[in-house]
């Protein structure tokens, strides 16, 4: 067993989404970790159980974390440290070139801001093993001058504790629901998609799972998944039973890349918000969705299929990208 920290007030929703339901002809329902955990929630509450769990286990005072310039992990992290009177240091990779002024200062930044983290840049945007020494650098520094630091890192040297929060996911999904076809979710770092995976495994749950890429292509995704069930096989034995043909994995709105925003990106925001008043986030949310509308275009996913869709979160950053948003759809200003 590893230490938790009760981040989550309990289950969180899931929704019947009627009105897709009946536009996509699909038993479409959306599993609510939009609304997990503190400041605008998300699928990082989950996995910050386990990190806080941790971090609390060896008595630190300071949390660093390492994350996009628009990362909802750092954000949800600064505010779960502030909420038990611990100090933050958040680092911001350069994973988005030429970001807007709105981008690099609003959304997630904004509010890491206010709740007063510590904010450090990190250069490189491809450096996941870079990111995390420059955070041990830090605190190393800490270290000397008295505080008591824990680092959330990053990059595949690292356990997967993030993962385990996925795995408790699945449980709460199969209580509410034991009947989905399918699952559709993000899959950035992977921890979100490979602990739904393992966890919905390890319950016996044969549904399928479909990973959508929000940071690299499938080819390169497919593999990634694999290694962070093979790491999560150490915490969590059933991720053994994984199979590889179980990791299915969808590019098919990743472009133009990472933090960008692409036509079905944009097409997504949009069928969403209109149909059910419902918000998509651009970097993660909108890119997985896509996969729902295209998936059910090409027959992947049948007519009837019992579908769940992960919200996974990120709406803090959807006014990060306002000024795009605003271009992109044509809206005047007043
Ligand atoms: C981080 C994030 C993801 C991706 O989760 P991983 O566990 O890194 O794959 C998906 N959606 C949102 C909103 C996120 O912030």
């Amino acid at each position: 067993m590893f230490p938790k920290h009760k981040i989550l007030s309990g289950p969180t929703p899931l929704e019947r989404a009627d009105v897709l339901s009946k536009h996509l002809e699909i038993d479409l329902h959306i599993k609510r970790d939009d609304l997990a955990g503190p400041s605008f929630g998300g699928n990082k509450a989950r996995q910050l159980e386990y990190y806080f769990g941790e971090a609390l286990s060896q008595n630190a005072d300071t949390i660093l974390i390492t994350g996009a310039v628009q990362s909802n992990f750092t954000r949800i992290a600064v505010a779960v440290a502030r909420s038990l009177g611990m100090e933050a240091v958040v680092q911001f990779e350069e994973r988005v070139k030429n970001g807007s002024t709105c981008y690099k200062n609003s959304g997630n930044v904004l509010l890491s801001r206010l709740m007063g983290a510590e904010i450090e840049f990190f250069p490189k945007g491809e450096d996941e093993a870079g990111a995390d020494v420059a955070l041990d650098h830090k605190a190393t520094q800490l270290r000397s001058s008295g505080k008591r630091p824990y680092i959330i890192h990053l990059s595949e040297a690292y356990p997967p504790l993030g993962a385990l929060g996925y795995v408790d996911a699945a449980t709460e999904l199969l209580d509410q629901n034991k009947e989905f076809d399918v699952f559709v979710v993000a899959s950035g770092s992977g921890a979100t998609h490979a602990g739904l995976l393992a966890g919905l495994r390890g319950s016996g749950s044969k549904a399928v799972v479909i990973g959508c890429c929000v940071r690299r292509a499938a080819a390169l995704q497919g593999p990634r998944i694999n290694r962070v069930l093979e790491r999560l096989a150490n915490l969590y034995s059933p991720a053994n039973n994984v199979i590889r043909q179980d990791i299915r994995v969808w590019d098919g709105a990743l472009a133009p890349g990472y933090g960008r925003i692409g036509p079905k990106s944009l097409d997504a925001i949009k069928l969403v918000a209109s149909q059910e008043g419902l918000f998509l986030d651009p970097v993660y949310t909108a890119k997985s969705f896509a996969a729902v509308t295209s998936l059910v275009e090409t027959g992947d996913i049948p007519k009837g299929a019992k579908v769940c869709f992960v919200h996974t979160g990120g709406l803090a950053a959807l006014y990060a990208y306002q000024d795009q948003l605003a271009h992109m759809f044509g809206f005047q200003g007043l």
